[in-house]
């Protein structure tokens, strides 16, 4: 193939896929093969897999993320701060909301948003556990009940009632950090902790769906022993100003309560949808290559693609390890797309496992095919997000920011 120019390739979002593809091609792709360029809406990278922790107020923010340019070459690498406002995947064009950007070569890693199913109220009243906006702005917020509870004549319980919509992992992890947390804010604003209710609203038959039930009666177990309430095989209906109506077995319900938090699943984002792409719920089937049906051009990974188990014939779980291990096929494939040589590599998820924190101190998963819980999965929890950081900044990188508190 004869080139007249260099090409281009735009990596979208520095998230897990994202900071994957570009930490790998920055390596893989001479400088004078392609040009590479990352877009992201901010200057730093947020650990998705920890906003739960950010989001309850035990583990400060900014401990959870870290510069772009800290982790790419930027010799190498042209960083654009700024928003993806659409993609023109005819024309090969990225819209930002400051000016456009051309692609020869396009890694589509913009995560997720949360999945309301269209349920009233939610957009305007819930909180969500999406990014580290949203997570500062819960903590304040849950903060905030606290601080003025006694500032009232006329004490108003709700505020001290906080609803977690979802027992699914993310629901079970913040509501880990929650019941940490809670004791404490107690003791710091003279709350009496008997005022405080936690409440999980689940509408399947049990929390954690699909995972293990010894593991999941753990985790349940552990959280009610910590005061959470679990209203499971109840369904979120609609959400208002002062709380949320719920329903099990039709029959309706009201729970007043000025904090609910909807954790209760995730598309991908909504950019993907108005491109045009073919999707399900904002996640696009790729090929076994990762690009999009149709468009050779176009990688997408991460919670914006939709992989099949071939196993069960159901889509594999949003995961960073997912995303991360796409990441880095995207990248070898691109390498092969833009060098005209070579064989793509064909995507296989490597699951080593499910792991779920259940707070600083405990957690429950299943590891190579072998059940964990309690401090040995909570340090395993702590091995795995270091590891993350690892992969993506090296050792420095672990140093900075890595979790090392194991008992
Ligand atoms: P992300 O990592 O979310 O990155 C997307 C990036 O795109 C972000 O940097 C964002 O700022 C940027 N972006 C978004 N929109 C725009 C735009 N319009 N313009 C410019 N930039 C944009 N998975 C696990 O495997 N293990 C876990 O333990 C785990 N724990 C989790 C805990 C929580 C609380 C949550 C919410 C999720 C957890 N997950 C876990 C799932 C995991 O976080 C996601 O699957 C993973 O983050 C997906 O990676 P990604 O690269 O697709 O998106
Ligand atoms: P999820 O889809 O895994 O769970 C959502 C839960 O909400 C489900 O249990 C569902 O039954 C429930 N739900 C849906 N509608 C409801 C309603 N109207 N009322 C009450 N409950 C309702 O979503 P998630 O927990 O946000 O996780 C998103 C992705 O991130 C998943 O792929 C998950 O595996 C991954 N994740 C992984 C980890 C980990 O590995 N430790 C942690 C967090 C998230």
């Amino acid at each position: 193939m004869i080139r007249l120019r260099k090409p281009k390739i735009v990596v979208l979002g520095a998230g897990y896929g994202g900071l994957m593809a570009v930490t790998r091609l920055q390596k893989m792709i001479g400088v004078n093969e392609a040009d590479l360029t990352l877009v992201n809406k901010n200057d730093y990278h947020y650990e998705t897999t920890w906003l739960h922790e950010a989001s309850a107020g035990t583990l400060h923010h900014d401990k959870a993320r870290y510069q772009v340019k800290d982790v790419i070459d930027n010799s190498r690498v042209k960083f654009v701060k700024e928003t993806v406002v659409s993609i023109n995947k005819d024309e090969k064009k990225i819209v930002l909301s400051n000016g456009e950007l051309e692609y020869d070569y396009l890694v589509i890693s913009l995560g997720s948003h949360p999945e309301t199913f269209g349920i009233k109220g939610l957009k305007e009243y819930a909180f969500g556990i999406t990014n580290i906006n949203a997570a500062r702005q819960l903590r304040e917020h849950i903060e905030y009940q606290f601080a003025t509870y006694n500032t009232e004549e006329v004490k108003r319980d709700q505020r001290l009632a906080i609803v977690v919509g979802g027992a699914g992992f993310t629901g079970i992890e913040f509501l880990g950090e929650l019941a940490n947390r809670v004791p404490e804010l107690c003791r710091e604003y003279d709350v009496d902790h008997k005022k405080v209710r936690i409440i999980c609203v689940e509408a399947a038959p049990t929390a954690l769906p699909g995972f293990d039930p010894e593991l999941v009666e753990y985790a349940v177990n552990h959280l009610e022993r910590k005061g959470v309430e679990f209203k499971i095989g109840t369904a979120i209906k609609e959400c208002v100003e002062d709380g949320i109506i719920v329903a099990k077995d039709d029959v309706m319900e009201e729970i007043k309560s000025d904090t609910v938090v909807w954790a209760a699943g995730v598309r991908g984002n909504s950019i993907v949808e108005e491109a045009g792409f073919e999707n399900m719920r904002g996640r696009v089937k790729v090929d076994s290559y990762l690009r999009a049906p149709g468009h050779e051009d176009v990688f997408i990974i991460g919670d914006c693609s939709l992989v099949i188990n071939e196993e069960i014939n159901r889509p594999y779980p949003p995961t960073a390890q997912i995303a991360m291990q796409q990441g880095i096929t995207a990248a070898k494939n691109i390498a092969v797309a833009v060098r005209d040589q070579g064989e793509m590599e064909e995507f296989k998820p490597d699951i080593k496992g499910t792991v779920a924190s259940l707070g600083e101190d405990d957690a429950v998963g299943m590891v190579f095919g072998k059940k964990v819980m309690g401090t040995k999965a909570s340090f395993m929890k702590k091995m795995i997000d270091n590891r993350a950081l690892l992969m993506v900044g090296g050792a420095g990188l672990v140093v900075k920011k890595g979790k090392f508190k194991f008992f």
